[in-house]
């Protein structure tokens, strides 16, 4: 088990993690996400060792993540960070920067980690070509190769495809991480794309300011998101007010709908007028506008006619779900 003991740390006076406390089980993949600032960063490496921190402790089982003041080689051995910025031999082919972290046991089987870790990153056609002529996103993947060929049991990535184009991204993602799970490698992922973490990713970490705002399985988020912000990190989403009688009193409350779980009518419910239809591929995004003028957010298969009034509903159980009471 991974264990994040309440810590907290601060860049000269400013702090940057405030009391962040999570256990985390061997094997499973956690993805912290975070608007831009948030933290995501300095908690990968405050986890990798390389931060003293103002206080708390992480734990790998029964070992203790010591800073560089305890450490003359920062990073834990067991670890492997790949960083936005990846550290990588230029003017050695990309096999070669692979081979390099092999460990000395493995001389035998050599080739066949290297074709092996090659396969995982889709690069085996680019075993002989020099680092330095390959694109960023193709360095990045090497990076990725190099941190697993040393067999780590933690592995953190800080973004770990935002060098590689969509098209790849995609590919990458189905070779990558089924191959961790495969091995039994405790992953943490900080990232801003959803699609780094719906399919791929067991729980999810949010970060805001520093600060948990929420942790728990991707699923229990999506479906029962705390606040908007939480809401936001898998794509849109609608934040409706409401107002509701709690013994006999009118209270304000907000539900938060996703685009694609409206149901449109043509008789009743939420009143909206279309103002723009935006393509999606398969279906459309339908922009409407409120009485209240705010902007609502939903899908259908075809465009709808620019000022047509369609009235909006959801389900009961979503209501239910995802209602929030202001305070
Ligand atoms: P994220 O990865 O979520 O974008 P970071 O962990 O990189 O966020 O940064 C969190 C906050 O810490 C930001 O406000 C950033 O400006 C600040 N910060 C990051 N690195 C340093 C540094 N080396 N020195 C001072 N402040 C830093
Ligand atoms: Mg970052």
């Amino acid at each position: 088990m991974l264990h994040i003991n309440n810590i907290s740390f601060s860049y000269k006076n400013t702090p940057v993690l405030d009391h962040i406390a999570f256990a985390l089980e061997k094997g499973r993949h956690l993805s912290i996400m975070g608007e831009s600032g948030s933290g995501k960063s300095t908690l990968l490496k405050a986890i990798y060792g390389l931060l003293d921190l103002d206080s708390g402790e992480i734990f790998w089982d029964k070992q203790q993540v010591l800073g560089p003041s305890f450490n003359l080689v920062p990073g834990e051995k067991y670890m492997r960070y790949v960083a936005q910025d990846f550290d990588l031999m230029p003017y050695t082919s990309v096999a070669e920067n692979i081979g390099e972290f092999l460990s000395v046991f493995e001389q035998e089987n050599h080739k066949r980690r290297i074709t092996e870790l090659l396969e995982v990153i889709e690069l085996v056609d680019f075993a002989d070509v020099k680092v330095k002529n390959l694109s960023g996103g193709q360095q990045q993947r090497v990076a990725l190769a190099r941190a697993l060929a040393q067999e780590p049991e933690v592995l953190l990535l800080d973004e770990p495809f935002s060098s590689i184009d969509q098209f790849k991204k995609n590919q990458l993602r189905h070779s990558l991480f089924p191959y961790l799970k495969e091995k039994g490698i405790t992953v943490i992922n900080a990232t801003h794309d959803p699609n780094d973490v719906l399919s791929f990713a067991d729980d999810m970490l949010v970060l805001k300011d520093g600060k948990t705002i929420a942790y728990n399985s991707i699923e229990a988020l999506y479906q029962k998101p705390k606040e908007k912000y939480v809401a936001s990190l898998f794509g849109q989403v609608n934040e409706l007010p409401i107002s509701l009688l709690k013994e006999y009193t009118e209270v304000d409350a907000s539900i938060l709908i996703y685009p694609h779980e409206f149901e449109i009518s043509k008789e009743s419910g939420f009143e909206v007028y279309v103002v723009n239809n935006h393509f999606k591929g398969g279906y459309y995004v339908i922009e409407g506008v409120a009485e209240n003028s705010q902007t609502v957010f939903f899908t259908n298969p075809n465009t709808l006619k620019i000022h047509a009034r369609v009235y909006l509903n959801v389900s009961l159980q979503l209501v239910n779900r995802r209602i929030s009471i202001k305070k």
